[in-house]
């Protein structure tokens, strides 16, 4: 088989390969030395076992941790089968892995992993006109998607991470998604798959006429291989155990607990014929490992349209879900009150959950799929006159539209139609579970009895029982999801690092899986069995089907090597949890910047709950989070998810060695950029940026700082001198041999072209000036920072700013004892440094600010230094108020509407990229709105941090990978129709300048305006 498509961007030279570079996302202590040797002389991949790599594939997003034995990354299905092999003649487990994003623990075991998401992720083959795929395993659903756009189609289960989980992992565990109303689970959609067996032979599963089967199995000998015996197996199921299929398998279209029995059935009476490769769907790894899946394609629906209905209580909203399936709906989606609640204090949901009319308790998202616009609102139109007559909607009902007799249950609702509020709906919705796990306390809301699935006609019963049941236990959960298939995520709070916590989490599991056969759902009705609800499959089936379950698996894994324990397994689901009683953390030192949160320091280490968020690509996910794991194409100690394990880890004395060690150092925080944007795109808030702060910091302590950081941190200094000798400076940097030279002695990146200074500063420019408005005729006055970058190298952009505040009327001043923020310490995690210089700033703006001034910077990651940095630093009212008082140059101009006084003209196009703190503190939109109202047509790239950050570019070691993140905004800037780009960073204006588009450094957007000013 070959990879004849590459679904995303060509995949960057790996940065590691540079011989500069002082990590490999390995650990140098590796597990088990000989079976390295063994297998990597059988395959091609990278063989991992060493003490990092086990640790990161240790969890996944489900309370579950256990350490695997190694990691293989195998490149082709050779590696696999070899692999398979091996370990078929030496007993030892394997797991095959994609995105890692699974709930329920099937991702975590002792077992050699296999990797699939780094390297086996093309597109083998599309056949358009036969509406299917042909595709490696590790692709994520959102790049195989984003292809077969182009033909109108796409691959209809639809997972609310899509583009962070990859197709063999979608089919492992069965997966569906919000739109399961219109189509089926991920086992209705395969057609064949190439599968390596469980003693590495490789063989392909697909449709098989029934009595084809039957004629096969009767002719199976005892000598018989792995397939012979699994055909004898299913034609034995499907010749005597119909009866109790169809007895004990619950009638849903959800239903994903054991294995797919039912599927297998319909198949025969729909078509006469049976697909074995149907049974790998849901099967979690423990039946054959999918090289190659080819699966059946949907069309594109047309248009769609939104609507979203709100409660006053979420019983209400579960009684109004069956009159809503009347109306044929393709989605329907709960969200409650506590998940409102906590959307409400996010940056990025708070301004939407605003507009919801107050007293909102809960909501139904409900969509319908149409052929045009019109027909969409109609839809919509037909549901409101039912659901809540009286609405005014945007479209017309139709004359016979349905009437549905059930009580009135909706409040009010919410229209949307544009792609941008349809996405906001949809985002705020799907980012509910991880916003649920925002709290950084010991009690926190745990997966396991989270997907439960019963008929949606007994929704309000069910929910109100579960209610009882959570007050008996004194806990509470919150009810989101996809009410239309019955399907409702519920996770209990609980503390697992108590005996009384792990002994209720077994205990609801317990009542709730009576509960549910009570109503006649499913245990799992999403997200599969994995550790968490394997133990529940007998009670749910009965002993006959159980049995069945296991003469399958006997039959394909005669040995028990793959995944052991899922699905048919004996797992205790209160083992090998992430926390229990025996959990300590230590973090080994005294925390030097304010932690605010439940649970300080420690808190913010053991918040991330592996839910992968930070693990999709730009070309899918967009936005800022986290550009390392983007530039390296899925390396997964490059992820926020990766630090935070490997953090936790360490911190829970796990590792052999010590955080403040070189190695972890080099290897898990030094490629933490610092960009912040986890900070923002993590919807648990994730502050890595923060974490890494600390620990460098500490590191320093211990350690000593290095002569580059300090050099580094004091930019006035060295910048101050550059201009005062300058041009002589500049020429010195010029001379054949200094890059050499600056990276032997000092590590500076040889290929970094150094500052050009100036001996002209802004300030020298200000110093012979009178201001042209005069305080007494000014609403505003404004000091204007001379940060160092602006002033020695950029004065040009100062003057921008300062002239362009003036022609707005504001009185402006460039303050002589203010200067550097502390931005370069604090990149430089030198704590001290950056808390003096921040306490001197403050006593001197603080009373300038009582005093009515504004604190204005043109360097975006100076006013976001002023403006949350500093909290984090220091405290007091001063300091709060300075916080309150510091805008950057665009932002002031759009918070007061300073350019309303502007005369602007200009049409020009302009592609804008954003710096990553400015984004990560959502105040990236003002120089947009400023650009755009001056005349500018703008478009805004969706790009990640710019790979500079700071220094981190320059220092030789990191030069690649800064150079690897930066392709990620070269290609963007590429694409963009637009001739000009403009960035309000220095860092991203220097890693901008010189690439293909650009010629010299793109213009500060404080330029762009005054040059549009008439
Ligand atoms: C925030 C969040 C939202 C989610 N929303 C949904 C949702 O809407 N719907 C839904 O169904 N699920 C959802 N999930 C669960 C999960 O994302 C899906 O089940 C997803 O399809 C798993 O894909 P993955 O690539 O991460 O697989 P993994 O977690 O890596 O693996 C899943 C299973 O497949 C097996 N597997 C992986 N690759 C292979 C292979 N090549 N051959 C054989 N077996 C293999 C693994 O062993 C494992 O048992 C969600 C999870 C999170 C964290
Ligand atoms: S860092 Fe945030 S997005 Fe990433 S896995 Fe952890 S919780 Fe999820
Ligand atoms: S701060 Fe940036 S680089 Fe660091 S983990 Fe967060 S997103 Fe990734």
């Amino acid at each position: 088989m070959s990879k004849t498509t590459q679904s995303g961007s060509e995949p960057p030279t790996d940065p590691a390969d540079d011989p500069r570079s002082n990590y490999d996302y390995q650990s140098s202590e590796v597990e088990e030395p000989e079976l390295v040797d063994d297998l990597e002389a059988i395959v091609e991949g990278e063989v991992r076992f060493d003490t990092y790599s086990r640790n990161l594939y240790a969890t996944d997003a489900s309370a579950y941790h256990q350490l695997p034995i190694g990691v293989v990354i195998p490149t082709s299905v050779s590696d696999v089968q070899a692999v398979m092999e091996y370990c078929a003649e030496h007993s030892i487990p394997v797991l095959p892995r994609g995105g890692g994003t699974s709930l329920a623990g099937q991702t975590v075991n002792e077992a050699v992993v296999l990797d699939f998401k780094k390297q086996l992720d093309g597109i083998v083959d599309v056949d358009p006109d036969g509406e299917t795929v042909t595709a490696q395993p590790g692709i994520t659903l959102a790049r195989l998607n984003n292809h077969l756009k182009q033909h109108g189609l796409k691959y209809a289960p639809d997972p609310a991470w899509g583009d962070k989980s990859v197709l063999g992992g979608c089919i492992g565990n069965n997966t569906t998604g919000a739109h399961s109303l219109k189509y089926e689970k991920a086992d209705g959609y395969v057609e064949e798959v190439e599968v390596v067996l469980a003693d590495g032979t490789v063989t392909t599963f697909g449709w098989m006429d029934i009595e084809a089967l039957h004629e096969r199995a009767d002719s199976v000998g005892e000598d018989a291989g792995i397939e012979e015996r699994v055909y004898a197996v299913v034609s034995d199921i499907l010749r005597n155990k119909t009866d109790e299929i169809e007895t004990r398998y619950p009638d849903l279209t959800r239903n994903v607990s054991g294995y797919n029995f039912d599927k297998l059935l319909q198949d025969v009476k729909a078509r006469g014929e049976v697909n074995v490769g149907r049974l790998l769907a849901g099967s979690e790894g423990t039946l054959g490992i999918i090289t190659e899946a080819t699966v059946s394609l949907e069309p594109i629906p047309e248009e769609t349209s939104v609507v979203l209905l709100t409660y006053d209580d979420v019983i209400s909203a579960m009684r109004d879900v069956a009159p809503i399936l009347e109306h044929d709906p393709a989605a329907v989606e709960v969200m409650d009150d506590i998940l409102l609640d906590l959307a409400r204090d996010t940056a990025e949901f708070s301004k939407l959950v605003g507009t919801l009319p107050e007293g909102t308790d809960s909501t139904l998202l409900v969509e319908f799929y149409a052929d045009s616009i019109e027909e969409g609102k109609q839809k919509v139109a037909d549901l409101l006159s039912d659901r809540l007559p009286g609405y005014g909607a945007a479209g017309e009902p139709s004359e016979d539209g349905i009437r549905t007799d059930d009580a009135i249950q909706a409040v009010d609702a919410l229209e949307a139609y544009d792609d941008d509020r349809k996405a906001k709906f949809w985002k705020m919705r799907k980012s509910g579970l991880p916003i649920l796990l925002s709290r950084t306390g010991d009690d926190k809301h745990w997966p396991f009895v989270e997907d439960t699935a019963v008929p949606a006609e007994n929704l309000p019963e069910y929910v109100a029982d579960i209610q009882e049941l959570f007050d008996e236990y004194d806990t509470f959960a919150s009810y989101y999801a996809h009410a239309g298939p019955g399907v409702l995520h519920i996770r209990p709070l609980l503390n697992l690092k108590s005996d009384d916590g792990v002994e209720q989490m077994l205990e609801i599991s317990d009542a709730i899986t009576d509960l549910v056969i009570e109503y006649g759902g499913s245990v799992s009705g999403e997200h599969g069995d994995g550790r968490a609800r394997t133990t529940w499959n007998k009670k749910l089936y009965g002993e006959e089907i159980w049995q069945s379950f296991r003469e399958l698996k006997a039959a394909f894994d005669p040995q028990g090597l793959l995944n052991p324990g899922n699905v048919s397994g004996d797992f205790d689901p209160t083992e090998n949890l992430r926390y229990d009683t025996d959990y300590e953390f230590d973090a080994g030192f005294d925390p030097d910047m304010n932690w605010d949160n439940e649970n300080g320091f420690q808190g913010m280490a053991e918040l991330c709950h592996g839910c992968a968020g930070c693990t999709g690509h730009q070309d899918t996910t967009g936005s800022v989070m986290c550009p390392t794991y983007r530039a390296t194409e899925n390396e997964e100690i490059t992820a926020t998810r990766g630090r935070a394990n490997m953090l936790r880890r360490a911190m829970s004395g796990d590792l052999p060695e010590d955080v403040f060690s070189d190695e972890f150092i080099h290897e898990v925080m030094d490629l933490c950029i610092g960009c912040k944007g986890c900070k923002r795109d993590c919807p648990s808030g994730v502050d890595m940026a923060k974490l890494k702060t600390e620990i460098k910091h500490e590191y320093h302590q211990r350690e000593g700082i290095p002569f580059r950081d300090r050099l580094f941190a004091n930019v006035e200094t060295l910048y101050r001198l550059g201009s005062t000798f300058a041009p002589l400076s500049n020429a010195a940097m010029k001379l054949p041999g200094t890059g050499l030279f600056m990276e032997k002695a000092m590590g500076i990146a040889r290929e970094r072209d150094l500052p050009t200074f100036k001996r002209n500063t802004l300030k020298k420019w200000d110093s012979g000036r009178t201001p042209a408005v005069s305080a007494a005729e000014a609403d505003r006055k404004a000091l204007v920072i001379a940060d160092p970058y602006t002033n020695y190298t950029q004065p040009e952009v100062g003057k921008a700013a300062v002239r362009t505040l003036e022609a707005a009327g504001v009185h402006v001043e460039i303050p002589d004892d203010v200067t550097d923020s502390g931005r370069p310490a604090h990149s430089k995690c030198m704590l001290d440094a950056s808390r003096a210089t921040a306490r001197a700033n403050v006593d001197a703006l603080a009373p300038r600010v009582e005093d009515g001034w504004d604190v204005v910077s043109v360097e975006p990651s100076d006013s976001v230094m002023y403006q949350n940095d500093y909290l984090d630093l220091l405290s007091g009212p001063d300091v709060e108020a300075v916080a309150e008082n510091a805008y950057s140059v665009m932002q002031y101009i759009d918070t007061f509407r300073l350019d309303e006084a502007l005369e602007t003209a200009t049409k020009e196009e302009l592609s804008y990229h954003g710096h990553c703190h400015q984004t990560a503190s959502s105040r990236d939109h003002h120089a947009v709105g400023v650009l755009r109202r001056a005349g500018y047509n703008i478009d805004v790239l969706d790009t990640t941090c710019c790979g500079m950050a700071g220094s981190f570019g320059y220092e030789a070691e990191h030069y690649s990978m800064s150079k690897a993140i930066g392709r990620l905004l070269f290609d963007a800037v590429e694409d963009s129709p637009a001739e000009e780009v403009t960035a309000p960073g220095t860092s991203c204006r220097s890693q901008l300048a010189g690439t293909d588009r650009i010629e010299g450094k793109p213009p500060h957007p404080i330029e762009k305006l005054e040059t549009a000013l008439q």
